[in-house]
């Protein structure tokens, strides 16, 4: 017992060994909440009798996922760990469908449509029936029409026209999930509360349900919890059920996905002996970096007080700056880092740098601004590596080779590359196939095998070109089907790679880019033979893949085609934040919306665009929201935390500071020069993160070298900040959020 509690306060030690059967642990941001639940899963196993499938854990992140998995792997070793129910809602709501699913008459092989699926799917129904509603509108529209419960729902009799036509394309992007053989991200959720609902059975053995970032949770999700307990047995002094969940209200940033703060309290409602432990002592942040965040936190009068208390020095003060443009502000932040870097004498490298975004849309000159440095970098929850055409259309390729039915991925790729498939004929042959109630691809199939003769006029090249096409999908589902050649998805990516040609089609269609292009294509492979995402034999992953029943772990098989529908559905559920833990090794700086940060933290962190406009956002609707968000952004430093705005907005309109950051917290709290770093302030870093700092031989040279650079980067007379904070005026903005046009998504799911 003592092993596993040491290092743990008071406070977190109550909540690890509490008996209660319902927790609750609320506290602000590292505070230790996730180490508590982690600690707790161990806990369960080591002194409680419970067996890792007896638990189901949602956690927001791969990273603390892996973290509980190290831990848990400590004291039941590698067989058993694996047999843990550890994931994002998403992911365990996935696992239970592809297991029991066939009880609500899902079928085994299941695709999931992404964002940009659905988005797809939409804006077609759109264009082909003349509707008038922004596709993105729709979209949001649909999420929030599913999570309501029907009761919720409009009668017909009272539509307004718009009403009408909403739900037209809704019935229609139902009927064409329905269709595809497609799951949304709602579906996931929706159809495996169904499935516990009908089927109780599926849970019976799960004794423990832990969640982390708790605030966060819609009420769907709230619902899987309460079934995800439904089942539990009496054990030891404990009743049932037996529910920990850890969060932070002051965190809550996904009230526009319609995350259900009121949870916190329906839950103690719901089950009137839960215990409430608070912690109150941060770990992560310099007390400098915690004052300026709660100077933040705090503008909001209607939350209420808390303390939060820093158990590391004071640090150094956070910095404010502002620059010219959107442009200078990129190269000021790569030149800081560099600075820092070679400052600390290397105690910080580039792992260390975070630039925390707004919106995902903001990266592209940061992106630029690093490339031109040669600094690594890798992104999460934005616009990724997965949707980079290159990459996402050899995905199609196999979601296709995996689940022909799935229409949207063979439109995209069946003339990619070209031959001779117009838009004309392809829109042509799906309309014929959806009337004649038959899948893309076994309409195609047919044409091209010369069994049918399509309406839709074919030229001969594209007759051809469908022949070409049929002819790779069906000698790369040989593949995956092959008893006698066992292969590898990475086996089969070279295999369809060859087949396409697809390295001379980059390198005549991106002559420029083609090189960046063709690494990804490299990366992607390397992704599918890695661990992480799922290989044959692989045992990181087979957490998310096993489900245990009655303590006998149930493993969907081992084929090639399992495996690469596991990792089809690995990319697709994967955060970004999950994609860019594969290359967490090397050296390379993170950029990532403050969304997809949720949970994590680093020693340095720069927040750029901090504005008016941009923090709080223009579209968004909900200015206490927006202010948590740059909370949680602010609360991932460690050490060092930048935040910047360029003077001029991207349409070339001048900006204003955002109004979070009041004359208040401006004057107390930050500073416009940047840290003067020399041995003592790297011995505090170096304290702060329980690392040995350089000998001060070496932190000496480093300044010398550097000393001209820093008068440039920070000028004597420095610009002075403008004060002038506008309030936030909620009337100007729209009333919903989920009309609001988000252009992407702040973060995928899972
Ligand atoms: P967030 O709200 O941002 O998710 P959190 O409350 O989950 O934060 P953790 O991520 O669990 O916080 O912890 C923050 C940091 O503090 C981590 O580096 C963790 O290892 C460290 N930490 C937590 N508790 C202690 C402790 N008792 N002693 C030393 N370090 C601790
Ligand atoms: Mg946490």
């Amino acid at each position: 017992m003592d092993s596993l509690l040491h290092g743990l306060n008071d406070h977190q030690k109550t909540a690890v060994t509490s008996q209660a059967s319902v927790l609750q642990v609320l506290a602000p941001p590292g505070s230790g909440k996730t180490k508590t639940l982690t600690t707790r899963v161990a806990y369960h196993i080591a002194h409680e009798g419970l067996k890792p499938w007896n638990m189901i854990v949602c956690t927001f992140t791969i990273k603390a996922a892996n973290e509980m998995k190290e831990r848990i792997r400590s004291f039941v070793g590698d067989k058993l760990e694996n047999k843990l129910v550890l994931g994002t809602f998403h992911g365990v709501a996935r696992r239970y469908l592809v297991q029991y699913g066939h009880h609500i008459g899902l079928p085994k092989q299941f695709g999931i449509a992404d964002s940009a699926d659905s988005m797809a799917i939409i804006k077609r129904i759109i264009k082909r029936h003349d509707f008038t509603l922004d596709p993105s509108k729709a979209r949001g529209r649909i999420s929030k029409r599913k999570c309501r419960t029907l009761e919720e729902r409009p009668r017909k009799s009272k539509m307004d026209v718009e009403q009408q036509e909403f739900e037209s394309i809704f019935e229609k992007y139902e009927e064409a999930l329905r269709s595809s053989n497609l799951l949304d991200y709602d579906d996931l959720l929706l159809r495996c509360a169904e499935l516990l609902k009908r089927c109780p059975e599926c849970v019976s053995n799960i004794e423990a349900v832990l969640i982390d970032e708790f605030q966060d949770t819609n009420n769907v999700q709230y619902e899987l919890m309460s079934l995800f307990a439904q089942h539990q047995k009496p054990r030891l002094n404990r009743r049932v059920p037996s529910i920990t969940i850890v969060g932070d209200p002051d965190q809550s940033i996904y009230g526009f996905r319609m995350a259900e703060i009121k949870n916190l309290h329906r839950m103690r409602d719901q089950y009137t002996d839960t215990q409430v432990v608070h912690l109150e002592d941060n770990y992560r942040s310099s007390g400098s970096i915690l004052h300026a965040a709660i100077e933040v936190i705090e503008q909001d009068e209607s939350r209420p007080a808390k303390r939060l208390l820093a158990t590391h020095t004071t640090g150094e003060r956070p910095i404010l700056r502002t620059l010219p443009s959107a442009v200078e502000e990129a190269a000021w932040i790569v030149a800081e880092i560099e600075r820092v870097t070679t400052l600390t004498a290397h105690l910080l490298t580039y792992l260390d740098f975070a630039i925390l975004l707004r919106s995902a849309n903001l990266s592209r000159t940061i992106e630029s601004a690093l490339g031109k440095a040669g600094i690594p970098y890798r992104m999460v929850g934005g616009s990724k590596f997965f949707d980079r055409i290159e990459v996402k259309t050899l995905l199609d390729y196999f979601r296709v080779i995996s689940q022909p039915e799935h229409n949207d991925a063979l439109a995209r790729i069946i003339n990619t590359p070209a031959r001779g498939i117009g838009e004309i004929t392809c829109k042509g042959l799906l309309e014929e196939a959806e009337k004649s109630k038959r899948s893309l691809w076994k309409f195609v199939l047919d044409i091209a095998q010369g069994r049918r003769r399509p309406a839709t006029k074919i030229s001969v090249q594209a007759q051809k070109g469908l022949e070409i096409f049929s002819n790779i999908i069906l000698t790369s589902q040989n593949k995956v089907d092959s008893q006698v050649e066992p292969c590898t998805v990475a086996d089969l990516m070279l295999h369809v790679i060859k087949k396409l040609g697809y390295k001379e089609y980059l390198q005549a269609k991106y002559p420029q880019e083609f090189e960046n292009r063709w690494a990804n294509v490299e990366e992607l492979v390397i992704l599918a033979s890695d661990k992480a995402l799922g290989n044959p034999g692989d045992d990181a992953m087979d957490a998310d893949e096993l489900i245990a029943i009655d303590g006998v772990s149930q493993s969907s098989s081992s084929g090639v085609g399992e495996t690469l529908s596991k990792f089809l559905a690995n990319v697709t559920l994967t955060t970004a934040v999950d994609a860019g833990e594969a290359g967490a090794e090397t050296n390379q700086l993170t950029i990532s919306t403050i969304h997809a940060a949720k949970g994590l933290e680093w020693p340095a962190v720069f927040i750029p665009a901090a504005y008016q406009g941009s923090i709080p956002h223009s579209r968004a609707d909900d200015a206490d929201e927006e202010r948590r968000l740059l909370y949680v952004g602010m609360t991932r430093a460690q050490c060092l935390l930048y935040l910047s705005w360029p003077k001029k907005n991207s349409g070339s309109e001048a900006t204003t500071v955002s109004p979070f950051l009041s004359p208040r917290a401006i004057t107390n709290c930050f500073s416009k020069k940047g840290p003067s770093i020399g041995f003592l302030v790297s011995q505090e870093i170096g304290r702060i993160l329980g690392r040995e700092a350089p000998p001060e031989i070496a932190v000496r040279k480093a300044q010398a070298a550097i000393e001209r650079a820093e008068d440039d980067l920070w000028p004597e007379d420095g610009e002075e900040i403008p004060t002038e904070n506008p309030r936030w005026n909620k009337k100007q903005l729209s009333s919903d959020p989920w009309t609001s046009n988000y252009s992407s998504d702040p973060l995928t799911y899972d």
